[in-house]
């Protein structure tokens, strides 16, 4: 058995971020200022979108956008149970009602398959997620949200790097990214909005900083503009120069992450096909380039006697830590109780939630780390 614990993952932060954070605590300007516009800038040239926001998270990223497009109570917002539970806590809290589409059983993604038939005339967006690093099929989703002009969101928190048909996610649409310490790049919490519609843009950067006319945001005079003034109430969600200068070491590195993050992905795929019992997730078909945010399996729950949630409790015994992404939102207590969710509705959805989990997978790990994990695996399903 491994000697020492293996988390699902650890952030890899370099000395000189270390160090470059260590000079913005050292300068006197901490809160959001010239890093975050450098951060911004960056982003945007590394996506190629037309322009970005940074935030404090995606949620409130989320949230922004949500705001922006002013959903609220009487509209319906169309996206997956499969998804982090922030997405549709925005919705109800909004007063909006989420609707539940089912993905792929093999994917986890939603598509203008499982999505068309449950437009009606008070759907007001469109949210599908990048899963787990791969690209949701967005030709098809796009033509469906223009031809019935609806508004789209992409939850890109899983793709910071994915390319979807030759374009990174964030160039196209507007995209809201997490740094999350989990996910492919970090700034300890933080998230980017990334649109290509410029009115919406900058609705989302005044909104994010208390609703304030940010045309009179004057980072030269330290962001503070004393003739700024409420142009519709708005949150408290910008991000701040610590973890800005962050983000830009990190999305230095990021395709870099991302490289290793895929070959480790090759070594347990290889190494899985001799173990059907935990079959990972399909790749899409369609062109795309994979982030490999996540390597999720599902366990056949059915053949080896034993349920998921069993199964990741015998890997944490064996020194392997694993992560569940994620229970189906649906099926969570406030859901079933407020809005009369149950089991049944989704059928894909509630298939994938009671099988899957999360193996170790983040750039800092060794091939031998992978090793380790089949090796529990094979222990705790007695493989030899
Ligand atoms: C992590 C995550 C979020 C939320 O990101 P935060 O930065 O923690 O707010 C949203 N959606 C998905 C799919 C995620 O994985």
């Amino acid at each position: 058995m491994r000697e020492h614990f293996l988390p699902f993952s650890t952030p890899l932060i370099s000395e000189d971020e270390i160090a470059a954070v260590a000079e913005v605590l050292r300068s006197g300007w901490i809160t959001t200022g010239p890093n975050g516009a450098k951060f911004e800038a960056a982003f945007t040239a590394y996506t190629g979108a037309a322009g970005s926001v940074a935030v404090c998270s995606a949620t409130g990223g989320m949230h922004c956008v949500l705001q922006a497009l002013d959903i609220g109570p009487g509209d319906e917002v169309i996206t997956p149970s499969m998804t982090w539970v922030s997405t549709v806590n925005l919705i109800c809290l909004l007063g909006a009602a989420p609707v539940f589409a089912d993905i792929d059983r093999d994917t986890l993604m939603v598509s203008r398959k499982t999505i068309e038939p449950l437009i009606t005339a008070k759907t007001k967006a469109i949210i599908p997620v990048h899963y787990a690093g791969a690209a949701a099929d967005m030709d098809p989703i796009r033509a469906l949200a223009a031809e019935r002009g609806i508004a789209l969101i992409e939850d890109a928190a899983h793709a910071a790097g994915t390319e979807y048909k030759g374009e990174r996610i964030g160039k196209k649409g507007t995209v809201v990214f997490s740094f999350h310490p989990i996910k492919n790049m970090t700034t300890g919490e933080g998230g980017m909005v990334c649109s290509d519609d410029s009115e919406l843009l900058a609705k989302i950067k005044s909104l994010k900083f208390h609703g304030l006319g940010v045309d009179a945001f004057d980072r030269q005079t330290h962001g503070r503009a004393p003739q700024a003034q409420v142009l519709q109430p708005g949150f408290k969600y910008n991000l701040t120069d610590i973890a800005a200068v962050l983000g830009l070491g990190q999305l230095a590195r990021l395709n870099g992450f991302n490289a290793r993050r895929t070959e480790l992905a090759e070594l347990y795929r290889e190494k899985l096909a001799a173990i059907p019992e935990a079959a990972p997730l399909g790749i899409p078909a369609y062109e795309q380039l994979h982030a490999w945010h996540l390597f999720i399996v599902r366990l056949d729950t059915e053949k080896v006697g034993i349920n998921r949630d069993e199964f990741m409790a015998a890997l944490k015994e064996q020194n392997i830590g694993t992560g569940l992404h994620f229970r189906a939102v649906h099926l969570q207590k406030y859901y079933t109780e407020h809005l009369g969710m149950k089991r049944g509705m989704l059928p894909d959805t509630e298939w994938n939630s009671d099988r899957i989990l999360s193996l170790p997978l983040c750039p800092s790990m060794l091939d031998s780390d992978v090793d380790d994990v089949i090796t529990a695996i094979k222990t705790v399903l007695k493989k030899g």
